[in-house]
């Protein structure tokens, strides 16, 4: 992912839109890059913050928000790539037993 499609993925981070490859991604140039890191905090600050002043709530930490957000992420992230995997598992183990079945079958 590059800083313009970063940029342009943002509003849909912000509104939990993304979907798990896009976020991978995401979160990927999201620590390699300083300037999309800082943009992604002022976009956040505004678009999050201001739907939190409607709220009245004054002990909001926005920092602490986009932190606890990212983290959230790299657990979804974390289980949705286990999912995948032992989805793979079970195709490999599921072609295995065809397998010998097969065998026991013409044997
Ligand atoms: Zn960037």
């Amino acid at each position: 992912m590059n800083c313009r499609e970063f940029e342009s993925y943002i509003p849909a981070f912000i509104d939990k839109k993304l979907d798990f490859k896009t976020m991978e991604e995401f979160r990927e140039h999201y620590e390699s890059c300083n300037e999309c890191r800082e943009e992604l905090s002022i976009q956040f600050l505004v678009s999050v913050g201001i739907r939190h002043l409607d709220n009245d709530d004054d002990d909001f930490d926005l920092d602490a928000e986009l932190k606890k957000r990212m983290a959230s992420n790299e657990k979804q992230i974390e289980r949705h790539r286990i999912y995948r995997q032992s989805q793979r598992y079970i195709i490999t183990f599921g072609c295995f037993l065809l397998g010998l079945l097969l065998i026991w079958h013409l044997g």
